[in-house]
Order: structure tokens, then C-alpha cells, then sequence
């Protein structure tokens, strides 16, 4: 095992994936998911992304403080108070680590004005303009972004690859103790290449 699949190997093994054996692990590395909880969602509409070019990570930045918001709900405000096809995030990542699926992968998003025909869009629950990140949810959002990368073909530390929604629009999302630790991410993201 090379040190890039040694690492990919630690970091899976963390994450709870289980690598029974060196040749069964070496079809895992290739074929691994995160664990990705499919909430099976009703959307009134779909389309389908064209491209796919960069990951927006975003925080459900609620003024009124730091709150634990669940794919479900983020579901129904998008579609009760914004009038969406439903929720505009691919995935929304709980406090407690927890993936939940939101929009279809392949669909168009609805994260990032004038950025959603070639990109996915991650909800981290949490204000992170007040609080930090907790550990395990950071370690999933590592994760998940890690498996986007490789499903995509992307190169994470190219410019513009993996950006907080800041860098897209005029808004403080991610908060700026998210935002400060994409380099983290991308430098974690690289090591599955
Ligand atoms: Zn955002």
C-alpha cells in the first residue's frame, strides 16, 4: 500500500468504513461513499447540472443563533418561505457528523446565485460566524468533499475548486471559522487524488 492509500485507508478506517483485507480494500479505495443518509425528498422540479467544476461549502447561517438544522427542514423553509423546488443543498452535514442527502446529486442546485449550473452545494449545520466546527463534523465534511473530488475528477487545490459560498457571492457565508479551514479541506482532499 502506497502512502496515498495508506492514508485513504486511515481515513476511511476513521470514518468507520470497514477494510476487511488488502485486496478487498483495494476495490474499496476505488469504490468507497461516505455514508450519505437519502432522505428521499419531494422536489416540484429537477433539472440536470450540466457540469460539474466546483464545491460551494455554505453554513445555515441562521441570524438567531447556532442551530443543528436537518436536511428536512432546510427542505421546507426552500420550498414553504423561498417558493424552490425544494432544498437547495446536495447535502446538509449535522453537528453530530451525520450526511443527509438533500437535492439529487445530479440536479442543478439552488446554493450560489449565478453559480449552481456547475456546482455542488454543502449545508454545514451551525452559525459559524460564533461557534467552531465540532470535530466530527468536520471530519465528514473532509470526507464527503474528499469522495465529490474523486467522483468529479476534480483537483481540490486548483483556485476555485473547493470555495466557500463567500468567494461566489456577497455574503459572509461560511462564517469565518469555517471559511478559515478550507485549506484543511483541501490539503485533506488532495491525498485522495
Ligand atoms: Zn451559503
Amino acid at each position: 500500500m502506497d502512502r496515498r492509500d495508506f492514508l485513504k485507508f486511515a481515513a476511511l478506517t476513521a470514518a468507520g468504513i470497514f477494510l476487511p483485507n488488502e485486496k478487498a480494500s483495494a476495490y474499496i479505495l476505488d469504490t468507497w461513499e461516505p455514508p450519505i443518509r437519502k432522505l428521499f425528498l419531494q422536489f416540484t422540479e429537477y433539472e440536470q447540472r450540466p457540469s460539474t467544476e466546483v464545491i460551494v461549502i455554505h453554513h445555515a447561517g441562521f441570524p438567531d443563533g447556532d442551530k443543528d438544522s436537518s436536511a428536512e427542514e432546510i427542505h421546507k423553509f426552500h420550498q414553504e418561505t423561498n417558493g424552490w423546488a425544494g432544498i437547495g443543498y446536495h447535502f446538509v452535514i449535522r453537528k453530530d457528523g451525520r450526511i443527509e442527502q438533500g437535492r439529487k446529486l445530479d440536479a442543478v442546485g439552488a446554493h450560489a446565485y449565478h453559480h449552481n449550473k456547475n456546482s455542488v452545494g454543502i449545508c454545514v449545520a451551525g452559525n459559524f460566524n460564533f461557534v467552531k466546527v465540532p470535530d466530527v463534523q468536520m471530519d465528514s465534511l473532509k470526507l464527503l468533499t474528499a469522495w465529490l473530488c474523486q467522483k468529479f475528477k476534480l483537483k481540490p487545490t486548483k483556485r476555485g475548486v473547493i470555495v466557500g459560498h463567500r468567494d461566489l457571492n456577497d455574503t459572509t457565508c461560511p462564517g469565518d471559522n469555517l471559511y478559515s479551514r478550507l485549506g484543511e479541506i483541501r490539503r485533506y482532499c488532495r491525498d485522495f487524488e
